[in-house]
């Protein structure tokens, strides 16, 4: 759990309004806000309020929570019948930057396949 001062975790500082955000949707274990470097025109971000590394941390009642969110996001952005794309990046071969497991929400355009 986050301590200010404590822990340097750039999304939990977001959590706690210290560092600003475009927040699209929020719940109560939840967090919805707009990628900094948006890959495609809807690119969320969607992350558990509660710090865990990976989503192998989280318990599936959590997990289930995230994906609810990130459903809810498809839907506000109006990509749900059009398509979209989830991604949780993990570990190192899996392109992860940031250590607070986190749901992208990718559509607005024809994403392609294999990622690379
Ligand atoms: P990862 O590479 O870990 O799967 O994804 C991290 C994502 O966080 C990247 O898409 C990056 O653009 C985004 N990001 C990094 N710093 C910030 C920030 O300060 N604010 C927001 N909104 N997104 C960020
Ligand atoms: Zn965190």
């Amino acid at each position: 759990q986050y301590d200010a001062g404590v822990t340097d975790c750039l999304f939990c500082r977001i959590v706690a309004g210290e560092i600003p955000a475009t927040v699209v949707t929020e719940t109560d274990t939840t967090l919805a806000f707009r990628d900094i470097d948006p890959k495609a025109p809807t690119h969320v971000l969607v992350i558990p309020k509660e710090h865990h590394q990976a989503v192998g941390d989280l318990d599936p009642a959590l997990a289930g929570q995230v994906l609810a969110t990130a459903h809810q996001v498809a839907k506000s952005e109006g990509i749900d019948s059009s398509g979209y794309r989830l991604v949780f990046n993990t570990g190192r071969d899996g392109g992860q930057t940031v250590f607070h497991v986190h749901c992208h929400v990718l559509g607005g355009r024809a994403l392609t396949w294999p990622p690379g």
